[in-house]
């Protein structure tokens, strides 16, 4: 009996290779239109998709391969007697090789000035879908959707036969393949639609494929309703480490409130401020370590403005985060066609659970949301702080709260100086916070500093004196803390205890 393999491709390359190959193992090529051209100018022998069904490519290839003897001969259970019977009346012949890649959607979407014509014509309908019925059908059919697969499975079938693991791992790689051709198809049309200015969502629940995770060779995913609190509207596709980053930056701007601007990079604060206008509070949060900003994630809490969307565009930001952005920031901001821009939606640090996974479950807390309350914390000095140096405390005590333990944060005026992150000691954490703070030529004279757990011992406090700092605001609840607060008054600087930890692994 004849064995069929059908080759449809877009991306040629290593197909007349593989074709010829193929022919060794007396599989007869079947193929469309250009494949076929291709294969027969190489002198592989190949027969018209058309020459099979009787039916021409019409409508300038939208049909090409839809035919009943085509998905027939993919389809149909070769176990199945009724199946066997069925094909046999209807003339369909077996199928069991298929090997497809889709037209290159993605490379269309990146040309510049691309019209929504080209772009309509070049989703793929009869590809998917012969991958889709191949792969569904992985008992009896290999389904092949990348050159790179060709090499193997060439030297699988010249040790005898292609073994049942590998057809489903290249079902799985279909599925995979497919899922996320559409993917990208949404994504582009809900764009090109300017769906964003009416919310109208496509996928109301998301379980959508990034592009990978943490790393390159870590495949990721994103579930949830991600997409009803942030609108990604503009630039290159949203990547793991950005949703992280995006939301860190989002959590802390949103907590510290009204006319704030936070500077992110790995999920802790490079800079953080609040200033009278969103360009005043973004200078001050770069001004902390412009050199950690580059590639970094901004996020405000008010709509951005012409002004600082030129100062934004100065340097290289993943992302920019607002609630809105005025037109005219619109048009300068859209210049860089990479650089994500993002709406904020609606409010995040709301209640609710923040999960973890772990070897065979996950590990599950409320989310901190226990913000700062001046009643009750308690001034252990002598000395008093100032109405200017509690609220440096506050703004202090709200980044360190969203900073890597352990975190040391130096403020003044209501903008960090100094963020020391995630140390295996605080005391570390504390120099590290200095040193940068010295390296971008700030002063810590008289500024305030928060500390997110208690310290054990008074050496930290005196780090943090030594630095410059004449407040400190932090826990409480050493049993040592009679010798830290005699450290302060030794020093007469004055500190606050909050009675509230904020660790932050
Ligand atoms: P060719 O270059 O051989 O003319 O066409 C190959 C491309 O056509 C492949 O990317 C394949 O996915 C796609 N294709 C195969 N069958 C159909 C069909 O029926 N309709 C559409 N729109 N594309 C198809």
């Amino acid at each position: 009996m004849k064995k069929y393999a059908l080759i449809s491709v877009s991306d040629k390359r290593g197909i007349v290779d593989f074709a010829k190959a193929l022919l060794k193992f007396d599989y007869e090529i079947l193929a469309t239109g250009n494949t076929a051209k291709l294969l027969s100018q190489n002198l592989v022998p190949v027969k018209e998709v058309s020459d099979l069904t009787g039916f021409p490519e019409i409508f300038e290839g939208r049909v090409k391969t839809l035919h009943p003897k085509i998905f027939g001969g993919i389809l149909f259970r070769r176990d199945n007697s009724e199946d066997k019977i069925q094909a046999e009346e209807n003339s369909i012949l077996p199928i069991d090789i298929v090997c497809v890649n889709l037209y290159p959607f993605v490379q269309t979407i990146k040309k510049e000035n691309v019209s929504l014509d080209d772009v309509i014509e070049n989703i793929d309908i009869g590809g998917p879908s012969l991958v889709r019925a191949a792969a569904k059908n992985y008992k009896f059919v290999s389904i092949l959707t990348n050159p790179d697969q060709y090499e193997n499975f060439i030297s699988e079938l010249e040790r005898g036969s292609i073994s049942a693991k590998t057809r489903e791992q290249l079902a799985v790689a279909a599925f995979s393949y497919t899922s996320n051709y559409d993917t990208h198809i949404a994504n582009y049309l809900e764009q090109r639609f300017e769906f964003e200015k009416s919310h109208i969502r496509i996928n109301e629940k998301l379980n959508r494929k990034l592009r990978y995770g943490e790393n390159p060779h870590q495949s990721a995913k994103v579930y949830g309703s991600f997409d009803d609190y942030f609108e990604v509207f503009h630039g290159k596709e949203i990547s793991y480490n950005n949703i992280l980053d995006l939301i860190a930056a989002a959590e802390l701007c949103e907590e510290l409130g009204d006319n704030a601007c936070t500077l992110i990079k790995h999920n802790n604060a490079a800079g953080a401020a609040i200033g009278a206008y969103p360009l005043d509070a973004y200078l001050k949060a770069l001004k902390c370590d412009p050199v950690s900003a580059f590639g970094g994630i901004v996020a405000f809490n008010n709509e951005v403005d012409e002004k600082t969307a030129e100062k934004l565009n100065e340097i290289f930001l993943e992302i920019i985060c607002a609630p809105s952005f005025s037109d005219e920031a619109l048009a300068i901001l859209k210049k860089k066609k990479d650089r994500r821009l993002v709406r904020k939606l609606k409010k995040i640090n709301e209640p609710g659970l923040s999960a973890r996974s772990i070897p065979g479950g996950i590990l599950v807390q409320d989310k901190d949301l226990v913000t700062f309350n001046k009643d009750n914390f308690q001034i252990v000095t002598n000395r008093k702080p100032t109405e200017k140096e509690l609220e440096d405390l506050t703004f202090a005590w709200i980044v360190a709260k969203h900073t890597k333990s352990n975190a040391i944060v130096f403020a003044k005026d209501k903008a960090t100086l100094g963020v020391g992150a995630g140390q295996m000691s605080r005391l570390d954490s504390a120099k590290i916070a200095y040193m940068k703070a010295k390296e971008h030529g700030l002063d810590l004279k008289n500024s305030v500093a928060a500390s997110d757990a208690f310290f054990p011992f008074a050496d930290g406090l005196l780090e943090i004196i030594k630095c410059g700092a004449t407040a400190v605001i932090q826990p409480g609840g050493s049993v040592r803390d009679q010798e830290v607060i005699d450290a302060a008054n030794q020093n007469n600087i004055t500190m606050v205890f909050t009675g509230i930890r904020h660790f932050k692994h």
